[in-house]
């Protein structure tokens, strides 16, 4: 599952004993400012010139559902300072496959609204100077391929088990956050319009059907216009890919995977940052204190992650009328985020069920072999699919 690690020639060797983080990403300048901070020389080697540059300046969300506490409140008491622009939102609006508006409320954020890139008060920005300023040492373009005396390895997806592809843009519409449940949309997945402060971003977010994400995106423009009004001005065109998946290990060696690289993201529907974070600290703390990494992510991650492999499974058999049931039983519910707490919660049947799940999930993938004449994709629009082929 986790791809192996190639040489490259003149790859700087630790001659101390730095901890080599491979990947800027959230959950490695997490694990580099746990190792700082402890004291410790964190060395992270990032292969674009930039933190963030996976992404476009879109806005995404961090999840505040999955513990009782705020999850502001959990990255300070692991030594990462919140000083990234922020904006809790309590209320989302949803609409079935038939149109039909749902509205969600919670006392409590629902999730924190963040923004991604390089640019001054995105998430990646405030993680590089809180790693900078405790002491790790980041090099830029600085791929990392081999780690032939260990380290942590944080280079966000090895595959494409979801898409995502969108605009950001400028808009005059207030601040908002829509979403969308509808295979017309987003194959098994949903469509989002987030505003803040003048500025939106759109996408679709597919778990199935790849190749047709320009219908898709289209077909989610016109949703969001006619149902909000929404006037897009300026823009850009964005897209990703989203990787997840359980695996009995995180580690092989002493070299430790972490975030998205390890498969660490809520399968549900892609909530990633949280993970990302919480699995650099746990990676960096291992690796300081000689803990067992796989015990300390599995008591933190491992039943969320089970159970929303779970929910997965379930979401994805779901079609346009489940998706308009359970858009009705959330709306009978007091508090979204209890409710969203509730169904994230890891619990006795899904954990008996997650071997199942594990085992269809596998065969799913297995047979996804892309048959397309002419197909140009690579490596990740076709969920491994091309490479299969040509192996
Ligand atoms: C469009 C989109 C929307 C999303 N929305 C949300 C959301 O709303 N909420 C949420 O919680 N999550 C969301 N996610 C998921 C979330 O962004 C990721 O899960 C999270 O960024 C993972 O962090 P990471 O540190 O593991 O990896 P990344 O953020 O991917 O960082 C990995 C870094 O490693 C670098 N790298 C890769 N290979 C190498 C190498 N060989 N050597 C050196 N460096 C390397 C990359 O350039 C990158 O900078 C979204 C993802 C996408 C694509």
């Amino acid at each position: 599952m986790l791809s192996p690690l190639v040489a490259k020639p003149g790859m700087p060797q630790p001659s101390d004993d730095a901890i080599h983080i491979s990947g800027a990403g959230p959950a490695g300048l997490a694990a580099a400012i746990t190792i700082a901070r402890a004291g410790g020389k964190a060395i992270v080697h990032e292969r674009k010139s930039d933190v963030g540059l996976r992404f476009h300046g879109d806005f995404q969300g961090i999840e505040n559902w999955t513990t009782e506490g705020d999850v502001l409140e959990e990255l300070s008491a692991i030594g990462i300072k919140p000083d990234f622009e922020h904006t809790p939102f309590h209320e989302v609006v949803c609409y079935d496959p038939a149109g039909l508006e749902y509205v969600y409320r919670s006392a409590q954020p629902l999730f924190y609204l963040v923004c991604r890139g390089n640019q001054l008060g995105t998430l990646d920005a405030s993680l590089k100077k809180q790693a900078q300023a405790a002491g790790a040492e980041l090099r830029f373009d600085d791929a990392m391929h081999r780690m032939p005396h260990g380290g942590i390895v944080s280079e966000g997806p090895h595959g494409a088990d979801v898409i995502a592809a969108g605009y950001v843009f400028e808009t005059d519409m207030a601040d908002g956050v829509y979403t969308a449940l509808s295979d017309r949309l987003a194959p098994e997945g949903y469509a989002y319009l987030l505003i803040h402060n003048g500025q939106g971003t759109l996408a679709t977010c597919m778990f199935d059907d790849f190749h047709n994400e320009l219908i898709y995106l289209k077909r989610t423009v016109g949703f969001f216009e006619k149902k909000t009004g929404v006037q897009i001005k300026n823009p850009k065109r964005f897209g990703g890919v989203g990787n997840f998946f359980s695996s009995a290990r995180a580690h092989k060696g002493n070299i430790l995977y972490v975030g998205e690289s390890a498969g660490f993201q809520d399968a549900l529907w892609g909530f990633g940052m949280r993970h990302a974070v919480l699995s650099g600290h746990l990676g960096a703390k291992a690796m300081l204190t000689g803990n067992t990494y796989e015990r300390l992510w599995k008591n933190r991650l491992g039943g969320l992650l089970r159970a929303s492999l779970v929910n997965r499974f379930f979401f994805s058999k779901m079609g346009d009328r489940g998706y308009t049931a359970f858009l009705k039983r959330i709306s009978q519910v007091d508090d979204a985020r209890e409710w969203l707490h509730g169904h994230y919660e890891p619990s006795l049947w899904k954990n008996l069920g997650f071997p199942i799940i594990r085992f269809f999930r596998h065969s799913r993938l297995r047979g996804r072999i892309c048959l397309r004449e002419g197909c140009d994709c690579t490596w990740c629009r076709c969920r491994h699919a091309c490479s299969e082929e040509a192996g």
